[in-house]
């Protein structure tokens, strides 16, 4: 198969870890006789410093001709002077607005190796927790009209809208369901229906949507609710969704319990097979360049595209098996090492061990 992929490194520790999920491309690409074409691109601090923009009409046209995007990360100290319109993340924004990329997958999970990171007690990490967030992402209280600040009989006044479509509902719900038929095949859906009108469309929504999609099943949860049981019992959830806001916060929860950063990765997808995958982290100005990242949450990012965008199962395992392998034999970067057997390496020692291991488990 081609798989035709822009690669966006962006800044501070972006190009060090994108470095290395290209390592593990090549080596899935190699192992399961695949052509793969890379397309390099600037976004973020790389492309103002050199394109004076954070998101080059180039880059842009490079993205729209590629199958999907892979992303490391922007932003940095040297730009948070230039005003918000010409910063590094306005980038990010811009893409995910221009391939309308409404549906924002963020697995979270604790991986048994790293057990002792998460923040759960040893008895409820222990029933396992893998999970994915489906996050409603152009719509909801973020971008609902009217919005502003104002003063009202001499008393400031701040108000938002939270407000979504019956379009805007079905087309995440759809991606929940499909994302949950490549899983355990089980959609909790996030609402405040007990309180909202918007959350009774988004409910009643969702369940015509579920009629497509019978053999998974559904069940509602109000998100005080979702809050708390991700604490409680995290290994209850397989695929939780939910709208822009209430994911906001419970994907942060979701991933924060599992306890490691380095190690999270995500898709923002929109109609069709079109993606773009990023690790969920930022570009941690204080070790860049010192090859000292984790890069395993842009590899599983790959790993995340080649499912998603390109329906490779087989190629997507092959890369999470050779994450878990590299970790079960007991080799961290910094961000993961502990006192004990741990073996402490380099983001591009990192890269090297996954990329074996892909070749290896072939
Ligand atoms: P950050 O995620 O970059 O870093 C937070 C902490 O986690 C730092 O101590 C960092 O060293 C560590 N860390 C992050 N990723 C790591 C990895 N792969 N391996 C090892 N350690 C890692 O968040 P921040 O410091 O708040 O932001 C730094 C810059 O990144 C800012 O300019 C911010 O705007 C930007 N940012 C970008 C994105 C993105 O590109 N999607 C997301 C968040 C923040």
């Amino acid at each position: 198969m081609k798989l035709q992929i822009a690669i966006l490194p962006g800044d501070g520790i972006g190009p060090e870890i994108m470095a290395q999920t290209v390592k593990a491309l090549e080596a899935v690409a190699r192992a399961f006789h695949h052509e793969l074409t890379l397309c390099h691109g600037l976004i973020g601090g790389a492309a103002i410093d050199e394109k004076a923009t954070p998101l080059p009409m180039e880059t842009i046209d490079m993205c729209a001709a590629c199958d999907a995007i892979l992303l490391g990360a922007v932003g940095g100290p040297k730009w948070e002077t230039l005003e918000p319109s010409l910063r590094p993340e306005r980038g990010l924004l811009a893409i995910r607005s221009r391939f309308k990329l409404f549906a924002n997958l963020r697995p979270a999970r604790v991986w048994p190796e790293l057990a002792g990171a998460t923040l759960l007690r040893p008895d409820i990490s222990a029933r396992g927790v893998d999970l994915l967030v489906v996050r409603e992402l152009t719509g909801g209280i973020y971008f609902g009209k009217p919005s502003g600040l104002e003063t009202r009989d001499g008393r400031r006044v701040g108000y938002n809208t939270m407000i979504y479509d019956e379009d805007e509902i079905r087309r995440v719900a759809r991606a929940a369901f499909e994302a949950a038929r490549k899983r355990r095949r089980n959609v909790c859906s996030v609402d405040k229906a007990n309180v909202l009108d918007v959350s009774r469309l988004w409910r009643e929504v969702v369940h015509e949507a579920h009629s497509e999609y019978k053999d998974v099943e559904l069940w509602d949860l109000y998100v005080d609710n979702a809050a708390m049981q991700l604490v409680r019992d995290p290994s209850q959830f397989d695929v939780m969704l939910t709208s822009n806001l209430f994911g906001d916060i419970l994907s942060d929860e979701a991933s924060v319990i599992t306890g490691s950063i380095g190690m999270l990765p995500s898709a923002s997808l929109g109609e069709g097979a079109f993606g773009l995958y990023e690790p969920i982290h930022g570009s941690a100005p204080d070790i860049a360049g010192q090859d000292k990242a984790n890069p395993l949450a842009a590899i599983l990012s790959a790993a995340m595209m080649l499912l998603h965008t390109f329906g490779l199962e087989d190629e997507a395992r092959s890369i999470e098996n050779a994450v878990a392998q590299t970790l079960k034999e007991g080799y961290r970067t910094g961000d993961l090492a502990r006192a004990g057997n741990d073996v402490l390496v380099s983001c591009s020692e990192m890269g090297r061990l996954v990329a074996e291991r892909i070749t290896a488990g072939k």
